[in-house]
């Protein structure tokens, strides 16, 4: 055990601490964003930890501080300084000097005509769920830190007047460390909307204020609307709002954002802070005692432009806020004197300026609540939020990768089994449309193309929806609950194994849904070499577009074991992924060690609400999608296989004719290797566009021989009874399987392509459509050799 003597402390490494051990934080050790996070976090000098326990696999660890779940990689948590608790801290915590004020002139809200409020707060506080309530949209609402990672703009009318609301992505603090950081203050700088409202979370006022001291100095009208207070309300704690509200300077309003309840005098709240703010306004700042507050007036009166949260920042050397100083004569000037600044205080504090003006921070936002906030008598202190029993079992050492694995295969399965029932019903509604269309229109081209190539082709897209809605419900009942978070706290050892973060695990498991989301959720990496490699390694995710395919194929040529059939894809997927996330990682994108700071949300019912929202919101995108780019491609498909026209050829010869099937004969070298023809060679050349489409060119070319009528057989029995010229029949099972797998595995769809090209480059983008491809190639190959020897 190392110790060491800091003001005469006997201090201890965190990581050291047993489980269920209460300590007291000395400092965080290292520098740059990990240690800035941290003391974002709460770790902060006297800051009381509890080590809760240690992850399944040993490695990370959950801590308890300022009431919330963190976990730290043990490599992390031997970066800060422990000491017994109650010990003696005599310098700077609670040291509460109120506020000071700042005198502005007023502005004009109207100026531009619109009024603009900014919603502000930390992952996971409700800012989506008060949105949604507030504008009527169907954002995603999610029990997961990071699940907004860009704006959203939504409406409302309040008295009359139309008000523009932003949902930012959540963040700790505004230091510009995590994109979403950058983010949001880069969104304030430039907009600067007419009111911010920060939405706090009630029952975690102490980490949640701790940005509203960085909103406080930047100087803009603001509200606190305190979310979640039927959970304050449960836990029997008790806030005297008014002399919080007093005690900050800041207007404070109780909300609960889920029902609604006090979103009103929110609102009401802030369109009155906006007006106001017409005449000239005074705001409040954290007083941060008479040598800081003298430094800041003092370079204030050098850049009077800045706002005091800018000018703060230049004194603690924050790079970004220097480089606003750039176009500025007397910049050399402002920063030798932010030097000295600097200096003087870390002298008088005798610790450096980041802890210093964090430990401030947290002490006004601490002296405040030691005032106002009455924490229920009867109530253990360190007693661990409700749903903690439930959270015993889900990350049981033994149990928590079974239940894991269960859950998965659960959400499977019930996506196929329970997908079915609705699935046929479509398909013979479908069935129904396309002989009713084509009884009551006359032969020709345009029946053709009706019946054939839109019906045909969007119709055997359509069934689908019902797995794919199964689908997002079960994502988003993992994700509003809190498991999510538990997952990757789970796996954590295991992404860290292929080079990654715990935190990629939600990336991919919406991978699974959809690419395109997956790669804009890696946004919440703070790590651009783990971006990369997570970006590269989602498509590997089957994602939901390619479970028509598996279904189709899966149906047709496996009688038992579907769903463990299906699972296998799935799990291939994840292998190669993990795979080629290794070779990444220890290659091309070779990177020092990622840092493992997550907060784990409580456990929260999830609600039938949210999870319909969230289903239908996929339902229309998949619908849309479907009206777009599969009825686009369906069509292109279609007129590929219908000309040229020949007189006097069987619809077989017809489409062996083709364009398509020129095309398909031309890389049927390619494709045959893998036990394919040529028909499979143009379904996946055709999945370009969209991965739905690989099944409706299997519909248009397999079905689009025959005439709709009732004798028909659907896209399924035609698949089992194709044979090839030969008579041998097209496909078997093991065929299936390869075509399977290749579909898993080759290039993306265009739409994820180019979300890649967005978040990682051009160059990343084209080294993904070879890479992907080539993988495909192989494993199909492979696995079709070996299977057919077998
Ligand atoms: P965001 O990350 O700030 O956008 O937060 P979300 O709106 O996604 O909400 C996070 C979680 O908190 C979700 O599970 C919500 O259902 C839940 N939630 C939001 N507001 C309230 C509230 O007022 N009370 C309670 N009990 N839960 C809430
Ligand atoms: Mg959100």
């Amino acid at each position: 055990m190392i110790s060491n003597e800091d003001n005469n402390k006997i201090t201890r490494l965190l990581d050291n601490e047993p489980v269920g051990m209460t300590v007291q934080v000395v400092r965080v050790m290292g520098d740059g964003a990990f240690r800035q996070r941290l003391l974002e976090m709460g770790f902060v000098r006297g800051a009381r930890v509890t080590v809760l326990k240690n992850a399944p696999l040993q490695d990370p660890v959950e801590y308890m501080i300022l009431g919330a779940h963190i976990s730290l990689r043990h490599s992390e948590a031997a970066q800060v300084e422990v000491t017994d608790q109650d010990a003696e801290f005599c310098d700077m915590e609670d040291a509460f000097n109120g506020i000071v004020e700042t005198t502005v002139a007023g502005v004009d809200p109207m100026a531009d005509n619109v009024l603009r409020v900014a919603l502000v707060g930390n992952p996971n506080c409700g800012k989506t769920s008060l949105f949604n309530y507030v504008t009527g949209a169907k954002e995603k609402v999610g029990n997961y830190g990071g699940v907004t990672v860009d704006s959203k703009e939504g409406w409302f009318n309040i008295g009359g007047r139309k008000v523009q609301l932003v949902d930012l992505p959540g963040t700790y603090s505004l230091t510009e460390y995590s994109p979403e950081e950058m983010y949001v203050r880069t969104y304030i700088r430039d907009n600067h909307p007419d009111a911010i409202l920060n939405i706090v979370d009630a029952g975690n006022l102490e980490r949640n204020l701790y940005l509203t001291t960085q909103v406080m100095d930047m100087n803009i009208p603001m509200v606190i609307a305190l979310n979640m207070w039927d959970e304050l309300e449960k836990s029997g704690d008790h806030l005297d709002i008014e002399m919080m509200s007093r005690l900050l300077g800041a207007r404070m309003v109780p909300m609960t954002a889920f029902n609604g309840h006090g979103v009103k005098e929110v609102l009401q709240a802030t369109i009155d802070a906006i007006d106001e703010s017409e005449q000239e306004t005074r705001h409040h700042n954290v007083n941060y005692g008479a040598l800081i507050e003298d430094s800041i007036k003092e370079l204030s009166g050098m850049c009077p432009q800045l706002d005091r949260y800018t000018v703060l920042k230049i004194i603690e050397n924050d790079q970004h806020a220097l480089l606003l100083l750039n176009n500025q004569s007397n910049a050399d000037q402002v920063k030798s004197t932010a030097a000295e600044l600097r200096q003087r205080i870390e002298r008088d504090y005798n610790d450096d300026i980041v802890s210093i003006i964090t430990d401030l921070k947290y002490g006004f936002v601490r002296g405040a609540l030691a005032e106002a906030l009455t924490p229920n008598p009867d109530r253990a202190t360190g007693e661990t939020k409700p749903g903690y029993s439930l959270d015993r079992l889900l990350t049981n050492r033994w149990l928590a990768l079974p239940i894991l694995l269960v859950l998965m295969w659960l959400m499977f399965e019930a996506t196929f089994t329970l997908g079915a029932y609705p699935q046929e019903w479509i398909e013979s509604g479908i069935g129904w449309i396309g002989e009713w269309i084509g009884k009551a229109m006359p032969d020709g081209i345009l029946r053709d193309l009706i019946v054939d190539g839109i019906i045909g082709g969007v119709g055997g897209v359509l069934v689908f929806l019902p797995q794919i809605l199964i689908l997002f419900f079960f994502i988003s009942l993992l994700e509003d609950s809190g498991y999510m978070a538990r997952a990757a706290f789970i796996v954590d050892r295991i992404m860290h194994r292929v080079g990654l973060h715990g935190k990629s695990f939600i990336p991919y498991l919406i991978g699974f849904g959809c690419g395109v989301p997956a790669i804009m959720a890696t946004r919440t990496l703070e790590n651009r070499r783990d971006r990369i490699v997570t970006i590269l390694t989602i498509p590997f995710m089957s994602c939901s577009a390619r479970l028509p395919a598996y279904l189709l194929l899966v149906a047709a040529f496996f009688t038992a074991k579907q769903g463990l059939i299906l699972m296998s894809i799935y799990l291939i997927g994840i292998l190669v992924a993990a795979l080629t996330a290794i070779v990444l990682s220890k290659t091309v994108l070779k990177h020092d060690k990622t840092q493992f700071v997550m907060e784990l949300p409580p456990y929260r019912k999830p609600t039938a609400r949210n999870a319909t929202i969230h289903m239908w919101s996929k339902g229309k995108q998949y619908l849309q999608k479907m009206a777009t780019i599969i009825l686009a491609a369906s069509i292109i498909v279609w007129a590929l296989g219908y000309f040229p026209r020949h007189e006097g050829q069987t619809p077989q010869e017809q489409i062996e004719n083709s364009y398509m099937g020129m095309m398909g004969k031309a890389i049927e070298p390619v494709v045959e290797p893998l036990g394919f023809n040529w028909q499979m060679g143009v379904s996946v050349l055709t999945g370009a566009a969209a991965k739905e489409i690989v099944v409706s060119t299997m519909g248009v070319l397999y079905t689009g021989e025959a005439d709709a009528d009732e004798e028909s057989a659907s896209l399924k029995e035609k698949l089992q009874t194709a044979t090839k010229p030969n008579g041998e029949p097209v496909f078997n099972p093991i065929v299936a399987y390869s075509f399977m797998l290749f579909i898993l595995l080759y290039f993306p769809c265009i739409a994820a392509l180019v979300a890649i090209r967005r978040e990682a480059g051009t160059k990343w983008m084209i080294f993904e459509i070879i890479y992907t491809t080539a993988v495909a190639w192989l494993v199909s190959f492979i696995f079709y050799h070996i299977a057919i020897l077998l």
